[in-house]
């Protein structure tokens, strides 16, 4: 028998805790196969919630181990999230993941992802030599986690492609549009946001990720999305309210 697949994603406080509830909610709504595991740090309180929503709920310490001291406290202290995501490598209970960033959010199946190698994913819409480390598909391996801890340490990310074919990890490119970055750096960027989105709005594009400094969650009543942004922080909001909704005890 094969062993189990999983979706993976990563909430180091409680906002991000948020995200991936949505996450979540919204890969069980489009009917997904694949456990839906959450990795946590020890300081986040929403554990139990999550457990209501998540198949595994793992509590990693990062700062604790002995890769951190080894590597991160040798000159890059600033590499604790860089670090901490890494940390899905050692899923090896699981023979291939896809990890979605917290602050994705999945329009439709995508299991098909699964069909997919180690280790694809999109393009950065800045630097399209780069991939975006917001989804990716991969195969968990203690030997890939030390050499990518290795790799970060030094370099400061996992994003560059050259650098990366030293580990044998080569990254293909998933279908042009199959995510879709949404990004919002200030106000009155629509001609920015459309440059940096890798496919045009409503078409084809299957995971949503809401990249940069302004996330859903912390944007209610914000009015510097567009019109092709806020459908889908409205949609968003939509899959967060349903859950908090549905599990909040029945009013008197
Ligand atoms: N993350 C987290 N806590 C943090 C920052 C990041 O748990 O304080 C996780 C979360 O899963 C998040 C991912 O790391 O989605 C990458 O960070 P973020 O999405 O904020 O970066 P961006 O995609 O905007 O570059
Ligand atoms: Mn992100």
């Amino acid at each position: 028998s094969t062993a189990a697949e999983a979706f993976v994603t990563l909430a180091t406080t409680d906002s991000y805790c948020m995200g991936a509830t949505v996450v979540a909610r919204s890969l069980r709504r489009h009917g997904t196969t694949r456990h839906i595991v959450a990795m946590i740090t020890p300081n986040v309180s929403e554990q139990l919630a999550l457990n209501d929503v998540f198949d595994e709920v793992i509590v990693v310490d990062v700062m604790d181990s002995e890769d951190y001291h080894h590597l991160c406290l040798l000159g890059r202290p600033e590499l604790g999230i860089t670090f901490t995501k890494i940390h899905c490598w050692t899923l090896t209970q699981y023979s291939k993941c896809v990890f979605l960033d917290a602050d994705t959010l999945v329009l439709c199946n995508v299991d098909e992802l699964f069909d997919r190698d180690e280790l694809s994913a999109a393009p950065d819409p800045g630097w399209p030599d780069c991939f975006n480390s917001g989804v990716f598909v991969f195969r968990p391996s203690l030997h890939t986690h030390t050499s990518l801890l290795h790799h970060a340490s030094r370099h400061g990310s996992v994003h560059d492609n050259t650098r990366l074919h030293g580990l044998r990890i080569n990254w293909e490119i998933l279908c042009v549009g199959f995510v879709s970055v949404l990004l919002v750096l200030q106000p009155q960027l629509d001609m920015l946001e459309l440059q940096v989105c890798s496919c045009r709005f409503g078409h084809g594009a299957k995971i949503i990720h809401f990249l940069g400094a302004d996330k859903p969650w912390s944007s209610q009543g914000n009015s510097s999305y567009s019109h092709n942004m806020e459908q889908f922080v409205s949609l968003w909001w939509k899959e967060y309210l349903i859950h908090t909704v549905s599990s909040a005890p029945a009013v008197q």
